[in-house]
């Protein structure tokens, strides 16, 4: 089984997700989806200054979260791609 990853945007410092191997365990077992969604929520704080990180639901599973690269600003270099043919 692997580890969930979730992303974060460049400048979290804290997240809210849900572990998917315990949502996929609840849809599993019949729960309903607002129980399921209850069960697999996974909130934390984050360091700003790491790229990677690790958190674990309630149930144990493990949780990679790593933080997107920011994006390079879209230059107009080509200002032909905007033009509609
Ligand atoms: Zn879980």
């Amino acid at each position: 089984m692997t580890a969930s990853v979730v992303w974060l945007a460049p400048s979290a410092k804290s997240f809210s997700c849900l572990c998917e191997t315990c949502l996929d365990a609840a849809r599993d077992g019949g729960l309903a989806f607002a129980d399921a969604v209850r069960g697999a929520s996974v909130r934390g704080t984050v360091d700003a200054d790491s790229s990677v990180s690790f958190a674990r639901c309630a149930a144990g599973h493990e949780l990679v979260l790593r933080r997107v690269e920011r994006p390079a600003p879209l230059t107009h270099a080509d200002e032909r791609q905007l033009q509609l043919q």
